[in-house]
């Protein structure tokens, strides 16, 4: 397995709209591509920075992933996602290298991607998610 790029960084929000002045407005960034990821209870806006992305992540309903975040650290950077090749390898490969996934196997993410998250008590705190199939 090996990383490129940084695919995008992902930021918890409470409301994007509220958000979108800064990135949209402010930084002029209006490539904004909105999808709903129900079964996480996410609603996501992937905004194109160059090569890479911004991820607003947020919560479609009181039983989203997110809230936990937003509840105990409130908005802000919530992980830092590495496009990779090789992502099947991963679960094996970041066990053996002492990191902990947090699933058993990757998963389906935004955009038709396959993505698998490393805690951060295994990290030094960062949240990582790697993505394969990201364009
Ligand atoms: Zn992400």
């Amino acid at each position: 397995m090996f990383t490129k790029k940084i695919d995008h960084i992902g930021i918890a929000v409470k409301d994007a709209s509220a958000r979108l002045s800064l990135y949209e407005g402010f930084l002029g960034l209006k490539d904004v591509h909105i999808e709903e990821l129900p079964s996480r209870g996410i609603r996501v806006y992937m905004i194109k920075i160059g090569e890479s992305k911004i991820e607003l992540l947020e919560p479609m309903n009181e039983q989203s992933e997110i809230n936990k975040f937003l509840e105990t650290k409130g908005e802000g950077i919530h992980h830092i996602a590495f496009t990779v090749e090789g992502i099947n390898q991963a679960v094996e490969l970041a066990k053996k290298n002492g990191l902990q996934p947090l699933s058993d196997s990757p998963k389906p993410g935004a955009g038709g991607t396959t993505v698998l998250f490393l805690h951060p008590k295994t990290t030094g705190g960062v949240l990582i998610e790697l993505v394969e199939g990201s364009h």
